[in-house]
């Protein structure tokens, strides 16, 4: 055999995965059928400005292997996600904080601004919430649910929010105090330079083709190999013998505005309202505090998935689950191939995560604890 690992798709599972496994003494080719590195968290640069061409991405994690083990290839920026809401025209801090309270109420104080939310609950008189709608304002009452959900999730969706489950929304975080960052956890940022960067120091060394399908000549990769890693869709590994698995999409509409150097003062702003098509501008240059005098924006349309379209986040309903269960079967009884990502796994997973589930299956293959 020519090679340890095959391993299929430059993401960030694979190129994890490929470095780790090469770091150990083990020939390993990485390919994708893109003609690029990175898989969704590529970025390109158009004049200068670092481009997140599959989706704004913002790198976050509490735990601190992760962080240091990205930093130890390209250093991070100190951005912190702080979107801005606008709803037919007046701006709201994201996630619903003190200055979102009062900017729709004009509250000062976290006292009163429970009150509201209170208020509001107890008025809706909703007990046992029959969907989405009612969920919602069962947990943070009419206004807030009008101005800053009811729109935005519709368009999400691309249903009614009275025809979607109460589930989907579990409970609304909110915070009583004046702090717009939007995250949890511990470490957040960018990779100054863009994610390519980063993906690229990661690879160093290892053997990359790109814009080669793996499914397009299969026999001929399994028989250079000992062992194949793949992080593409499992329903195409497997020709969709049980049928297509379901995507939510989102279509990009970007532009470059040139002699624009500040379109919108933010990376991210949702449209929370019905009639705008899009449900959120970004604005890439703000990702690494950019000065170019020139800009690119990237309005955002979800989209319903279709064979063919970009597969983006995994539709967890019975259907869907069902199938994937199905196919999982099949997976586990293949010996020379083993399935991770987000793609071969069907399931959502934020960056820090992917990192995480690419160290364990590392781990697995070289007998290591390298996870722990
Ligand atoms: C719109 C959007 C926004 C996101 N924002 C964030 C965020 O802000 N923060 C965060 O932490 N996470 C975010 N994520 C999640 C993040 O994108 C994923 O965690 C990560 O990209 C998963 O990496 P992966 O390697 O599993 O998959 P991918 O990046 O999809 O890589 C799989 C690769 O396999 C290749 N491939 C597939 N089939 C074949 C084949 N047959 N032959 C060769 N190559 C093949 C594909 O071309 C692709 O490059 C976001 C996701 C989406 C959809």
């Amino acid at each position: 055999m020519t090679y340890d690992y095959l391993i299929i798709g430059a993401g960030l599972f694979g190129s994890v995965t490929s470095y780790c496994l090469f770091r150990s003494g083990k020939k390993c080719l990485l390919i994708d059928k893109r003609p690029h590195i990175g898989g969704n968290v590529y970025t390109e640069s158009i004049n200068g400005i670092n481009v997140h061409k599959y989706g704004a991405h913002i790198f976050h994690t509490s735990n601190r292997r992760v962080w240091d083990f990205v930093n130890s290839f390209v250093e991070f920026n100190r951005y912190t996600n702080s979107p801005v809401a606008n709803y037919k025209g007046k701006l709201y801090n994201l996630p619903f904080n003190m200055n979102t309270f009062y900017q729709m109420w004009g509250v000062t104080t976290p006292e009163e601004a429970a009150e509201r939310i209170e208020k509001q609950r107890k008025e809706s008189g909703i007990v046992n919430p029959k969907n989405l709608e009612e969920q919602a304002i069962s947990l943070i009452g009419k206004d807030i649910y009008y101005t800053l959900i009811k729109g935005y999730t519709e368009k999400q969706w691309g249903r009614k929010a009275t025809e979607l489950p109460a589930f989907i929304i579990k409970r609304l975080p909110v915070r009583f105090t004046f702090d717009n960052n939007y995250f949890n956890d511990k470490y957040q940022g960018i990779p100054i330079g863009g994610y390519t960067a980063l993906i690229e120091k990661m690879l160093e060394g290892v053997e990359v083709r790109l814009g080669t399908d793996y499914l397009g000549d299969k026999s001929y990769f399994d028989s250079i190999a000992d062992k194949v890693i793949y992080t593409g869709e499992i329903d195409r590994y497997f020709d969709y013998c049980f049928g297509h698995l379901e995507y939510r999409t989102v279509r990009f509409e970007t532009e470059l505005l040139e002699g624009v150097a500040n379109f919108q003062g933010n990376a991210v702003v949702n449209y929370t309202d019905a009639d705008t098509p899009y449900t959120r501008i970004i604005e890439h240059k703000h990702f690494e505090f950019g000065q170019q005098p020139d800009t690119v924006i990237s309005r955002e349309y979800s989209a319903e998935w279709k064979p063919g379209d970009e597969p983006y986040y995994p539709v967890n309903d019975e259907r869907n689950s069902t199938l994937y269960r199905r196919y999982k079967e099949l997976a586990d009884a293949q010996d020379k191939v083993v399935f991770g990502g987000r793609l071969a796994e069907y399931k959502y997973y934020d960056m820090h995560q992917v990192i995480e589930s690419a160290w364990k299956q590392v781990d697995k293959l070289l007998h290591t604890s390298y996870n722990e």
